[in-house]
């Protein structure tokens, strides 16, 4: 996918200014860390395929509605199924079952008092526009994944706005557009089961559970997930991080500071968390962690 050719800076008080330009930006490595853009379906094909061609099973169409653990095992119920193994990791997202099931912990997501609107769209019409053109020199569809929003409320908020962000959004088919609150949760304190054979694992955390997994065995299978989330926690949070500061960066903007400077303003993605390979850094730290943790509990 390529990122969009221009990030358009539009205060409420002012009319059009163009501050600064992203691709230049967006395109080097050494500014904006390594990166992997694709297809989302693609990519889930090209890693089920490859999951497959291990001899990996996998059962689609399953809906975990409990997790049990003792000393030696761990599972899930699924479909009325009860599926037993040496450890259960549960990559089921955002609203998380196992958050609440396995780890005890209530979901509550918390207002950020912001929103945002969306939509996926053929941009030909946004091409045709001339104060749009510009905007759209590469163009994507994808299919609406929520409920629509209300086009005139999204016209109201953006009163004042520059006339190219009100074409974006009469450009946009009512039904694609997408009226999405933003919430919070909290970090967990933790993301392990009261017997550390349930762990939580977002996308990010594949890599380095695996190399804990290969190089302890399953024998130590509850130091082995303690040693994952020792490896991930800090970083993890750190990477959240910065989805609030660059959202602080971009709502709380003083034009007038950026004007003197309008790199600032520009998507910071630091290399520390793109270049990070998960997979060497676990191979280099785990035996120094797995020492920690054993000194720590005797
Ligand atoms: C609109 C939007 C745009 C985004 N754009 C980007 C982007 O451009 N780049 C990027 O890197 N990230 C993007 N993200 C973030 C990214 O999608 C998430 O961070 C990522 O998908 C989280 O991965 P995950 O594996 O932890 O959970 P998910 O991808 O949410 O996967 C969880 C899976 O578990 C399944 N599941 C849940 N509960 C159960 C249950 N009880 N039983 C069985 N299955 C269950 C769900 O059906 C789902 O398939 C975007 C997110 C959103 C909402």
């Amino acid at each position: 996918m390529t990122p969009p050719s221009w990030v358009l800076v539009a205060p409420r008080e002012s009319c059009r200014e163009r501050l600064t330009r992203e691709p230049k930006y967006w395109d080097s490595e050494e500014n904006f860390g390594k990166r992997f853009n694709g297809r989302r379906g693609e990519i889930h094909k090209i890693l089920y395929q490859h999951a497959l061609s291990l001899g990996i099973e996998i059962r689609p169409g399953q809906k975990v509605t409990d997790y049990f653990e003792d000393e030696s095992s761990a599972g899930v119920v699924s479909n009325g199924e009860r599926i037993t193994g040496d450890v259960v990791l549960a990559a089921d997202g955002v609203r998380s079952k196992a958050r609440t099931t396995a780890l005890g912990f209530e979901d509550k997501p918390k207002s950020s008092g912001y929103a945002v609107y969306r939509a996926w769209m053929m941009s030909d019409d946004l091409a045709k526009n001339s104060s749009t053109a510009e905007l759209v020199d590469d163009r994507n569809v994808e299919e609406s994944w929520s409920t629509p929003g209300d086009r005139a409320d999204a016209l109201d908020v953006l009163k004042g706005w520059d006339p190219a962000v009100h074409a974006i959004v009469l450009a946009t088919p009512p039904e694609k557009l997408v009226d999405w609150k933003l919430v919070y949760r909290d970090a967990l304190p933790t993301w392990l089961s009261p017997k550390h054979r349930i762990a939580l694992v977002g996308h990010g955390d594949g890599a380095t559970i695996a190399v804990c997994l290969q190089l302890s065995g399953k024998e130590q299978a509850p130091l082995v997930l303690k040693a994952y989330q020792r490896i991930r926690y800090d970083r993890v949070r750190a990477a959240q991080k910065t989805g609030e500061t660059t959202r602080d960066k971009w709502h709380k903007t003083d034009f007038a500071k950026l004007k003197e400077n309008p790199e600032t303003v520009k998507l910071k993605r630091e290399t520390w968390l793109l270049n990070h390979d998960a997979e060497t850094h676990a191979y280099t730290v785990y035996k120094e962690i797995i020492e920690a943790l054993e000194a720590e509990h005797g």
